[in-house]
């Protein structure tokens, strides 16, 4: 007897074999069972449940939070010949009326819905009468109070079960760990026994970094440069830092755009399908983007910003190499981050916390300078930063992971304690004459730069100025930073980040103490992205590439729902004429193989030809 989820694996999807965890849910969800799936992006969740869809008598409805982005699933599984169709608040009601009555018809097996749609009585009355075989709540934690995303509609769900004549078996998805939120999903959804299935946390394909560069422009547009014609996400943490560096790099002839919460709701779809369809591989965003979005080619996610919490940075990472192939994950880290992260944390509170008792606000408020110290210890460990993430998330990992930034950095002890008294000197010097400055001024100090600020308050008259003039002024901010990390210099946000010497930081001052840091001696050469795929050959990728847009831009999809970089990576490495070959390839099912495997054929057996 075959097996009829492996038919489905292959006839739709295109895989031969399920990843971690796939399995065992299905196999729970086909038995009957309520599932809780808690796998990191990219892991795979949406076949944990569209292959049951497939299998079940009834339909299975999935709650997803974007309204934007249901059309694009719905489009992908459409791409794969899997009926589905979406229902959502921006379809004139007759579109709506209609695409239930499909539904209700058996003319498809997946609903996509928003949540806020769930109560609307149209909709209760279909869903009273049409047999529900699944219900699957996507992005599971927005369920949660305690998550770092939490949606009021979703609470809706709730309701919804409780409205139907009979409860439709449940299963949910999230990336999000933690012990409070998956009890917080399996509670509001009102699980019973269900199989948790946890999935490593680990993205293999994934390459950590963390740069603390003396300018970021500088250092993304050499990132930037390194990974042309590679499409990517920058991350920066507010709208106007999106606006700025978005405007640099288009400056610099960049095919960047950008997304935030300031836009119009038309900008943004414009601007997001701009990045979906590579008209625009470059995609410069606040944290509004990106949930929901599985652009699976995305090669690289750089961070220009600290985000507030390791949750957020790695679910953010983490869209990047959902296709399985290499890509990185860069941080560019600066002190200023930490106070940027601060102020967004202090205001987000006060805005969305006014029902909020003192108390538990304040203890909201703990939690997330919590996460914020977190987050920090990963933007300047010299530890393994992969081991970091895990442990963070709760699962071991060994001490080097040999694939990461800090693993490929070897570090030297430096003894700087003599620069460090001459930075706290300055401090300690300034604050005699009743001054306080931040690190920029301090630095133009140390090395003994001219500068207006300086003539007006005559800080070339102190006994420390130009004493580190043989230093960069990069150099004393670097210092400077590790300072305040350690405690011996603090920042008040509220004067400008001023410096102010701290007890310890006099005790340094005055030899009492010996300040030893771990610098990066020299970075490894970038050789290794290179390995990839090995046999790939190049040339005809490329070829496959333009094939791919060509045909993509025929049928008004995005590239990468015909099919993905690891898909054309492998067919190039295959190079099959056949039908039969070209099924072997991973990722191509049979309507893709139907609809576009005669142009891919057609161009592999040209390219043979001309090579020959
Ligand atoms: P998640 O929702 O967990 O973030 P997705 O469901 O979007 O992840 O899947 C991420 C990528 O992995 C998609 O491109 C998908 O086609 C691919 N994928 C899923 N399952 C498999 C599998 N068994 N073998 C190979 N690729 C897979
Ligand atoms: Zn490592």
């Amino acid at each position: 007897m075959t097996d009829e989820k492996y038919d489905i694996l292959k006839r739709y999807f295109g895989y031969d074999t399920f990843r971690e965890g796939q399995e065992q849910v299905i196999d729970e969800l086909l038995s009957g069972r309520d599932v809780l799936g808690v796998m990191p992006t990219g892991a795979g969740k949406s076949l944990c449940y569209q292959i049951p869809a497939l299998i079940f008598p009834g339909i299975t409805l999935v709650i997803s939070p974007l309204i934007s982005l249901m059309k694009d699933q719905v489009g992908a599984l459409a791409e794969a010949g899997v009926p589905a169709a979406c229902v959502n608040s921006s379809m004139p009601p007759a579109e709506m009326a209609d695409a239930l009555y499909a539904a209700e018809a058996g003319a498809c097996r997946l609903l996509y819905i928003a949540p806020e749609r769930l109560t609307a009585p149209a909709f209760l009355d279909f869903a009273r009468r049409t047999p529900i075989a699944m219900l699957t709540v996507d992005e599971a934690h927005c369920i949660s109070q305690w998550g770092q995303d939490f949606r009021p509609s979703y609470l809706k769900i709730e309701e919804f079960l409780a409205a139907l004549p009979a409860r439709p078996l449940v299963s949910a998805f999230t990336a999000t760990a933690t012990a409070q939120v998956r009890d917080d999903i399996v509670r509001a959804l009102g699980m019973r026994e269900p199989y948790i299935k946890t999935t490593g946390f680990d993205r293999p394909n994934l390459y950590f970094s963390v740069e603390r560069p003396s300018s970021k422009p500088n250092a993304l547009l050499r990132l930037l440069a390194e990974r042309a014609g590679k499409s990517g996400i920058v991350y920066c943490a507010t709208r106007k830092a999106v606006e700025d560096v978005c405007d640099m790099l288009v400056s610099k002839r960049l095919p960047a755009t950008r997304y935030h919460a300031g836009l119009s709701a038309e900008e943004r779809q414009l601007n997001q399908d701009d990045f979906l369809y590579d008209r625009r591989p470059i995609m410069v965003a606040t944290n509004a983007f990106g949930m929901g979005i599985d652009k699976s080619n995305v090669s690289f996610v750089i961070h220009y910003n600290m985000p507030k919490n390791m949750e957020s940075y790695y679910q953010e990472a983490g869209r990047a190499g959902r296709d399985g192939e290499p890509a990185d994950c860069i941080l560019l880290y600066s002190g200023q981050d930490v106070h940027t992260a601060e102020f967004l944390i202090e205001r987000s509170r006060e805005a969305e916390d006014d029902a909020l008792a003192p108390a538990v606000r304040q203890h909201l408020l703990e939690r997330d300078r919590e996460r914020l110290r977190r987050m920090t210890f990963y933007a300047t460990t010299t530890e393994c930063l992969r081991r970091t993430i895990l442990r963070y998330f709760g699962e071991e990992a060994p001490l080097s992971c040999g694939h990461c930034g800090n693993c490929d950095t070897t570090f030297e002890q430096v003894d700087a304690t003599v620069e460090a008294q001459k930075i706290l000197s300055c401090v300690y010097r300034l604050s005699e004459r009743g001054l306080h400055f931040g690190r920029v001024i301090i630095a133009a100090v140390l090395t003994g730069s001219k500068s207006e600020k300086i003539d007006q308050f005559r800080l070339d008259t102190l006994s420390t100025y130009g004493i580190m003039a043989d230093a960069t002024a990069a150099r004393v901010r670097q210092l400077t930073d590790a300072l305040i990390e350690r405690g011996h210099l603090r920042t008040d946000p509220a004067r400008y980040n001023a410096l102010f010497l701290t007890p310890s930081g006099n005790a340094l001052m005055r030899g009492r103490d010996t300040f030893v840091l771990r610098l990066p001696r020299e970075k490894a050469p970038a050789a290794r992205a290179a390995e990839s795929s090995a046999a790939m050959d190049q040339d005809l990728f490329g070829r496959l590439r333009a094939l791919r847009t060509a045909l993509a831009q025929k049928a008004h999809v995005p590239p990468y729902v015909i099919f993905s970089n690891a898909t054309l990576s492998d067919m190039a490495a295959r190079q099959p004429i056949t039908e039969f070959e070209l099924l072997a390839v991973r990722g191509v099912g049979e309507a893709k193989a139907r609809r576009y495997g005669g142009a891919f054929l057609e161009e592999i057996k040209r390219y043979l030809q001309e090579k020959a």
